[in-house]
């Protein structure tokens, strides 16, 4: 592994959730370890003072019924059946002088400790002393006590066991921690790569979509259903959502350049007609005509998609004005009215009272009006067309644009809101397809709604319906 790509995995979250694991899991068996030593050493320690003060007991019982020489033989012969290296024995005056002991050819280089004996001179009863001497290897708990009038006793017993036991441990620790820690290392990094197995797909799917991948490309399903799975149908959910603006955008924008087409290439083709040929004056006047009529078409689609793209960016920041919505469906009623009688259609409207709401009226007025453009275009003669408007509750006002013309169908319905979607060609009349984009744009930015419902060849209803304050959404 190469110096580089050794600091990297330094980096890595596995690599830091390994050490954490691997450094509490060890803390913990220290801990555990050094728990259970204290309990064993202060148990053995407990044990040797408890032989140490029963056999100090026993002296005394032994003074006091057979006198200093039995005492002085029971000393000599304890030692020698414990064994004079591991046991020792001896009598001492009140002044710490030694009278009778054991053999003590091994204990020598032990001493007699003034403190204790001032200690059972103030009245303890026994007392209890470790002393480690630098040339041996196991420490020696002494004792302390007085077992007659005068009389004292010293008696020491080589801590064996427990030196034994101590360092016996010592060794299992060690072993035992540099395998403990082998093992957490190693279950925490299985764990890690585990738990993160999740973020290296995400990774590898966001890194190839940014690396020009295709956009298709999806986090495969986790079935785990933890914290990373919700983070891949997360992610998987934005990439849908992604891919669906951009496939939006594209066929806008194939929709865009379509339908400036057609203008742009009237336009040229009377310009090619007025240059190549003879054309009289009255001629040039009405290609002159044509030109403009074409232009102003252009602008009008132009300036729709400025108001939508307006509309939608602007939402509750644009200025608010007093609009009395009843008066406006009225007059856009009485404005339409000449259109739907020259095509026969009877044109009902039915718009009591007053609403008032703040909003922008020239936009809801445009918003009316696409609603009862479409009605007149896409109903036949003798048709019929319903506007009716009334109070939803105190807060929001509906109304609705009810027409017996040529319906939508099924296939059509989910799409007429986009932005140039046109129902079948074949239909008549159909427009730039911008119309109901740009009256939900704004019915959105007034924070209402838009509803369709419509039967092929039975009529469609449009329902608006708007709260009394586009900050407080119905
Ligand atoms: P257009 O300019 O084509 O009318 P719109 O955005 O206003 O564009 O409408 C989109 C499509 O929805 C229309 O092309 C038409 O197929 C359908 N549509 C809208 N209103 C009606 C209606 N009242 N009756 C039938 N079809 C309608």
């Amino acid at each position: 592994m190469s110096l580089r790509s050794l600091s990297k995995f330094r980096h890595t979250l596995a690599f830091r959730l390994t050490l954490w694991y691997a450094g509490i899991f060890t803390l913990s068996s220290c801990i555990a370890f050094l728990f259970f030593y204290f309990l064993i050493t202060s148990v053995i320690r407990e044990r040797t003072d408890q032989d140490l003060s029963e056999q100090a007991g026993r002296f005394t019982t032994l003074l006091s019924i057979g006198g200093m020489d039995e005492v002085k033989r029971l000393a000599v012969i304890e030692a020698q059946a414990a064994g004079e290296r591991k046991i020792f024995f001896r009598l001492l005056s009140l002044r710490g002088e030694v009278f009778s002991s054991s053999n003590m050819s091994y204990w020598r280089d032990i001493g007699i400790e003034r403190k204790a004996i001032q200690k059972l001179l103030q009245g303890s009863g026994v007392v209890f002393d470790t002393i480690a001497l630098p040339e041996r290897k196991h420490k020696v708990r002494i004792l302390y006590g007085v077992i007659g009038s005068g009389v004292i006793l010293q008696l020491g017993q080589s801590m064996e066991n427990y030196t034994r036991f101590t360092e016996a441990f010592k060794r299992i620790f060690v072993a035992t921690m540099a395998f403990l820690l082998i093992l957490a290392a190693l279950i925490g990094w299985f764990m890690a790569r585990q738990a993160l197995s999740g973020v290296g797909e995400l990774t590898r799917t966001a890194s190839h979509i940014s690396s020009g991948g295709s956009l298709e490309e999806r986090v495969p399903a986790n079935p785990r259903g933890d914290e990373i799975a919700l983070l891949a149908t997360t992610f998987n959910q934005m990439l849908d959502r992604i891919q669906n603006l951009v496939m939006g955008i594209k066929e806008m924008s194939d929709n865009i350049a379509h339908d400036l087409k057609s203008p742009v290439t009237r336009i040229r083709g009377i310009a090619e007609v007025a240059l190549t040929t003879e054309t009289t004056l009255d001629e040039y006047k009405q290609m002159a005509a044509s030109t403009i009529e074409e232009c102003d078409r252009l602008l009008d689609m132009i300036n729709t998609m400025l108001v939508i793209s307006e509309t939608e960016a602007g939402v509750g920041r644009r200025a608010q004005e007093k609009v009395d919505l009843a008066a406006v469906i009225r007059d856009a009623c009485e404005l339409f009215h000449p259109l739907a009688e020259d095509k026969g259609i009877i044109l009902r409207c039915h718009a009591p009272g007053s609403f008032t709401l703040l909003g922008d009226t020239r936009l809801i007025q445009r918003m009316i009006a696409n609603l009862l453009d479409n009605a007149i275009k896409y109903t036949s003669r003798d048709g019929r067309i319903d506007v009716t408007a009334q109070k939803e509750d105190e807060k929001s006002f509906a109304f609705s644009v009810k027409d017996t013309g040529i319906g939508i169908s099924e296939k059509d319905l989910p799409h007429i809101f986009e932005r140039f979607y046109r129902g079948d060609p074949s239909r008549p009349n159909t427009g730039n397809g911008l119309g109901l984009s740009l009256a939900q744009a704004i019915a959105h930015a007034q924070a209402g709604k838009i509803d369709v419902v419509s039967s092929p060849g039975q009529g469609s209803t449009f329902t608006i319906t708007l709260p009394r304050s586009p900050y407080t959404p119905s």
